[in-house]
């Protein structure tokens, strides 16, 4: 074990292969490893999964990579936060042993010309508004499970259709590995933690509370009886539609396996939204009743 290890300092890894071998070699011994994808910028929620990663498992590997397929040209890639030493602290800290952070020419050698695409589940909503973003994500995970071949992994409520694909993918391809979803970090006034959240300025960070609000009270409305799933559909729309500085993309209740939207009442309802709040688009989700 060398000084940084003794100190707990999580090991920087950028080399697909050496990662590769190293859980591989940490598998064939027996360890269970826990693998938590990651765009970096990281924040609580990121920190919650790499804990649970650590509570469950015997090695975790965190990754950090910007992932530029999943952005459609108009979109942040260029000034999406890239604060590697602050992550590499947060990674070790929340008990990381690797992390692996490849170049964008390593994930994506020149030429490469296959991709993954999950249908059904990304039509609507993200994949309604930004049309190639699920197609660039399922592909680049797909990778990532291939070069970081862990036994599960880790990601967040947070990014509630964006969990549904990626467990359509594994059970339509069989991957031989398991997917642990987490629930959302939030702030204390709700506002649920993204990486985006740094592009908010003072007002809009108020603003956006009312992405957070909107779904409790939806939530509070389930929870006390109210069955009437278009009414609350509708209340939770128009609540954001006339929201200061929130221009809304999509309000909806839905089955938290299809993602249909619903149109009476079932034990099990995802609310999700997503929005504008000045120039940065936000979502966010809560499920009533039982869903995995
Ligand atoms: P990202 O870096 O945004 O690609 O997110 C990496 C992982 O962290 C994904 O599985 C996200 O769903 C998860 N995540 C992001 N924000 C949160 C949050 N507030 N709470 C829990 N998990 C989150």
């Amino acid at each position: 074990m060398n000084q940084t290890e003794a100190a707990g300092a999580a090991r920087l890894v950028e080399s697909p292969e050496e990662i590769r071998r190293v859980v591989q070699a940490a598998r064939r011994t027996g360890l269970r490893v826990g693998f938590v994808p990651t765009m970096g910028a990281l924040h609580a929620g990121h920190r919650s999964l790499i804990e649970q990663a650590r509570h469950d498992c015997d090695v975790v590997v965190a990754s950090i990579f910007v992932n530029p397929t999943q952005f459609a040209p108009h979109e942040d890639l260029s000034k999406y936060p890239r604060p590697l030493e602050a992550d590499l602290r947060l990674c070790s800290g929340a008990g990381a042993d690797l992390v692996f952070h490849p170049s964008v020419p390593a994930m994506y050698p020149a030429g490469m010309s296959t991709v993954v695409r999950v249908e059904g589940l990304t039509r609507g909503l993200e994949g309604a508004s930004r049309p190639t973003h699920f197609q660039g994500v399922t592909t680049v995970v797909l990778k990532l499970f291939s070069v970081v071949p862990a036994d599960v992994a880790y990601f967040g409520q947070k990014d509630f259709q964006q969990q549904a694909v990626l467990r359509k993918m594994v059970a339509d391809l069989c991957l031989p590995i398991e997917i642990v979803v987490c629930p959302t970090v939030r702030e204390p006034d709700g506002l649920a933690l993204s990486s985006r959240n740094v592009y908010l300025s003072p007002t809009e960070r108020q603003q956006a509370l009312e992405l957070s609000a909107a779904l409790r009270r939806t939530m509070t409305q389930l929870e006390q009886g109210v069955r009437d799933i278009p009414a609350l559909q509708r209340e939770l729309r128009d609540r954001l539609v006339a929201a200061p500085g929130v221009v809304l993309d999509y309000a909806t209740l839905a089955d938290p396996q299809t993602l249909e939207e619903l149109s009476s009442w079932q034990p099990s309802v995802v609310a999700l939204v997503a929005a504008r709040v000045g120039t940065t688009r936000l979502i966010d989700n809560m499920v009533f009743g039982r869903w995995q």
